[in-house]
């Protein structure tokens, strides 16, 4: 995906920052919690697309 378009990608939600999993074919919001869906090379930007991430194990906890 053109690494400029998603410079300018903010969450719909909370208008943060996104990241990107190539993996995955996401935009994820880590605010959020959410993976929003990239298709075909287009990001989704809908919250009713979106993917709930689990919450992410924290490195500190024990
Ligand atoms: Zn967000």
């Amino acid at each position: 995906m053109d690494s400029h378009l998603l410079e300018i990608l903010v969450c719909p939600l909370c208008k943060g920052p996104l990241s990107h999993d190539r993996e995955n074919h996401e935009l994820i919001c880590a605010a959020d919690r959410l993976a929003f869906p990239v298709r075909d090379g287009i990001p989704v930007m809908l919250e009713s697309e979106a993917r709930s991430l689990q919450p992410a194990p924290s490195p500190d906890a024990a």
